[in-house]
């Protein structure tokens, strides 16, 4: 019988999630472990190796049901030659290999991508995506990551590093980002970069039903935000607001660059739904040019936090269908 799952591997600081897809993008089974980081790549790949073994067991599996292994990683990093340069939650993680390294663990071919780009794929090839073959999608979590998928394929780039729509500038000279830059659309729209700028200006003497969090010394993210502002909290709605106007000028630039059919929304923040589609369309429409009517259709991911996972997958199976394994992976 014709092997019948990829396993998707979703690398973070925090959690590994690995999960056992087969060819229409279904999860059979799939487990997270956490990454205990800290303790370098060598460990952390040796327990992914056994991570993967474990997964394919609970999915009533065997090694040979497996066509090759897909793992989405924090980067930057080299698609082509299977190497991550650096990622800043992977401590000690300096051009590492790790598709030979993963490959001599496993037996298994192994193709490797950025975490933001497969998330993206996975919605693509299983999720809001399904159906067109031109969507881009932000995952606003604590960053934000980002995808671009243009007729079909990822889009990579010269440096393999296309896509980085997190790390666009939106505000000139605006507010300093840990990449180095200024005015990042990040720092504006994030999850956590919502929470911390309505935490900034309550410090700064602005009245708020979260002032009491801010003095108990806690941090918060979006859905605090997304709380306060629908209970009338007028500083919470305003950030929010904020936040919607500046994902809505990303979305004009993604629509002039990549012509999408679709821009998704993942991540913490996009559990607003509504809230945040709503207002994000509605300047999106003020925005935008009126010479052409080719606006994307603006919308919610649907896998959730198994986008990663499909995506991964869904990437080997692409490997496996247009015989691409044999591309050169690790140095
Ligand atoms: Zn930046």
């Amino acid at each position: 019988m014709a092997r019948q799952y990829a396993i998707g591997v979703d690398l973070g600081g925090t959690t590994v999630r690995i999960a056992l897809v087969n060819h229409e993008g279904h999860v059979r089974h799939a487990e997270s472990y956490r990454s205990q980081a800290t303790r370098g790549p060598e460990p952390l790949m040796d327990d992914m190796a056994a991570w993967i073994l474990e997964v394919i067991d609970a999915g009533r599996a065997t090694r040979d049901d497996v066509v090759g292994v897909g793992i989405g990683s924090p980067g930057p990093l080299s698609p082509s030659r299977g190497i991550v340069f650096k990622a800043a939650n992977l401590p000690g993680w300096v051009n590492v290999p790790l598709c030979r390294a993963m490959r001599e663990r496993t037996g298994l071919p192994t193709v490797m991508d950025n975490d933001g780009n497969l998330a993206a794929f996975g919605e693509y090839w299983a999720g809001a995506g399904k159906g067109v073959e031109n969507i881009v999608m932000l995952t606003l979590g604590t960053g934000i990551g980002a995808g671009v998928v243009v007729n079909g394929e990822l889009l990579h780039g010269h440096f393999e590093n296309a896509g980085e729509l997190g790390h666009t500038i939106v505000v000139p000279d605006g507010r300093r980002c840990s990449c180095g830059q200024r005015g990042c659309l990040e720092q504006y729209a994030s999850a956590a970069n919502v929470g911390k700028r309505v935490a900034e200006a309550i410090r700064n003497g602005e009245p708020s039903r979260l002032a009491g969090l801010v003095e108990e010394g806690v941090t918060f993210g979006s859905r605090k935000v997304v709380e306060a502002a629908g209970e009338g909290d007028v500083l919470a709605a305003r950030i929010w607001d904020e936040a919607c106007y500046y994902l809505a000028i990303a979305c004009v630039n993604i629509q002039h660059a990549y012509n999408p059919s679709r821009i998704v929304m993942a991540g913490g923040m996009s559990k607003a739904g509504a809230f945040l589609v709503e207002a994000v369309r509605r300047h999106f429409k003020l925005l935008t040019w009126d010479l052409h009517d080719d606006s994307p259709d603006i919308r919610i991911a649907v896998l959730g936090d198994d986008a990663g996972v499909i995506g991964a997958a869904g990437w080997a199976w692409k490997a496996e269908d247009e015989g691409r394994w044999d591309q050169p992976p690790g140095f």
